[in-house]
């Protein structure tokens, strides 16, 4: 088998329990391994690169991945979300909802994200996609061909097409009311286990699945309990979104009269690989004032919390806090969430908003938050071959140039590389022991040509929001510029 050693300025390897930094080391790749990461290799290798002043690391792991056309652009300045389209209306919902998107632009948007993933140095993903702009929920279709965009570009992906039971719809009067179709619930999940057991471990492993109930509020308690089941039985990590929002816990309580986290605990949803974005909302955190043991509930669980900060932050949003979960030993991995999928800008908002949030600069490190990217998303996934390099461990890997002007003075790659680097500034991606990405360029991506499609797909999208926005007003006056256009 072909050895490739790698030679940086920095290489983060892992021993002895966590990241090590060495200076001006290697890493030796053999096949879809890493074979050896240190200073000094003596066996014999076939080739050489040398990145120069470069940091080597592993690849981030990305527990929440925008798979879509971003959509937060369109709430961003535009409240409250229910004037805004992002609430069906009752009509709507009554008329029957329907797809926004072909299936050919559904297949388009996962090639398209999964290229912007690699561009900022994911090397595994989750995909999370909008349903909003859906029928119901996503189709085995859209991931069938999701699973060959990923395997043709060779991205390490867990797919799973997202299902619910329910939906928000917003009547005349502007409230907000959940709306179930359990059965329609059911058939998704049958169907995500059919797709389970057809892609699970796939293209040499770098296919896996997942199940992803849409978000808690969105599903009844027996769909819960049911996907609860089939995560365990088929041993793959199930994402549900929950603890992300005040309408969603005031909507939980009314319905179930106890909080998101006890009722997940109560219809048995746990499993050894739990993953809830985003941990905001939890009794006595962010405004919660009902009476429930949700921190407590969250510890004993073992679910990890996907920690999107960037996608928070945009809507004034904070965790309360990254150092107190990282104490009571919650497992904390990163999501982008959005547009852009830049794990690097995640890491400098988080740190900022965590100190925040914590009212302390000394609450959390750089490091902190380079160990979340990485071990804590191999860790809620449960893949000790993942999220850091070691001999044995999976050649999924990032070179962060260190030698752009806008670095600055470089102290330290990781402070440094949270302090002014971006997502941009990933020049190099190997995801099992291929490179994926090689100066800045994927193969075979038009990333100019894939810009316009996108746009175009965005703009037709934009065009369909009156018809399903409440009152129904002109697209400029549901998204306003930002100054009078003349
Ligand atoms: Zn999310």
């Amino acid at each position: 088998m072909i050895r490739t050693a790698l030679t940086a300025r920095w290489i983060v390897g892992h021993a002895e329990g966590s990241h090590q930094l060495y200076k001006n080391g290697t890493v030796v790749v053999q096949g879809s391994e890493v074979l050896f990461v240190g200073h000094h290799f003596d066996g014999e290798v076939q080739q050489t690169i040398d990145f120069g002043n470069a940091m080597i690391g592993p690849g981030f792991i990305d527990l929440d991945a925008l798979a879509d056309l971003d959509t937060t652009v369109l709430g961003y300045d535009n409240y409250p979300p229910e004037l805004k389209g992002r609430v069906w209306p009752q009509s709507y919902m009554d008329a029957g909802p329907r797809e926004m998107y072909t299936p050919e632009e559904l297949a388009f948007q996962k090639r398209y994200a999964f290229t912007r993933l690699i561009r900022n140095g994911i090397t595994t993903a989750l995909p999370i996609a909008s349903l909003f702009y859906r029928a119901w929920g996503e189709t085995v279709a859209e991931f069938n061909a999701a699973a060959e965009a990923a395997a043709d570009l060779g991205l390490r992906v867990y797919l799973g097409p997202a299902y619910r039971s329910g939906n928000l719809v917003v009547g005349q009067n502007r409230k907000i009311a959940p709306y179930y179709d359990e059965p329609r619930g059911f058939a998704g999940l049958d169907d995500a286990a059919a797709f389970i057991d057809r892609h699970e471990n796939t293209h040499s492993g770098l296919i896996r699945t997942m199940l992803a109930p849409d978000r808690i509020e969105t599903s009844t308690p027996e769909l819960l309990r049911r996907s609860g089941a089939v995560a365990r039985d088929r041993d793959v990590p199930i994402r549900l979104h929950c603890c992300q929002s005040q309408v969603e816990y005031d909507l939980v309580v009314q319905q179930h009269g106890k909080s998101p986290l006890e009722l997940l605990r109560d219809v048995d949803f746990f499993t050894s690989k739990t993953i809830l974005p985003h941990g905001l909302f939890l009794s006595g955190i962010n405004g919660i004032t009902f009476d429930a043991p949700d921190t407590e509930i969250l510890t004993e669980s073992g679910a990890s919390v996907a920690h999107c900060p960037l996608v928070m932050a945009r809507s004034g949003k904070v965790m309360r806090s990254f150092q107190r979960f990282r104490k009571l030993g919650i497992n904390i991995g990163m999501g982008t969430d959005t547009h852009p999928a830049d794990m690097i800008q995640n890491m400098a908002v988080g740190m900022m908003t965590a100190r925040i949030a914590d009212d302390a600069p000394s609450s959390v490190r750089a490091a902190d938050y380079y160990d979340a990217a990485t071990i804590g998303g191999a860790d809620a996934l449960n893949r000790p071959d993942l999220g850091r390099l070691a001999a044995g461990s999976a050649a999924d890997l990032n070179v962060i140039r260190l030698d752009n002007p806008a670095l600055g003075q470089v102290i330290d790659p990781i402070q440094t590389i949270l302090l002014n680097g971006a997502g941009r500034d990933v020049s190099d991606v190997m995801i099992a022991g291929q490179f994926v990405m090689r100066n800045c360029v994927i193969p075979d991506v038009d990333a100019r040509d894939y810009q316009a499609r996108a746009q175009m797909q965005f703009d037709r999208m934009v065009a369909q929001y009156p018809d399903r926005t409440l009152f129904h007003p002109p697209v400029d006056e549901i998204f306003p510029a930002s100054y009078p256009v003349k």
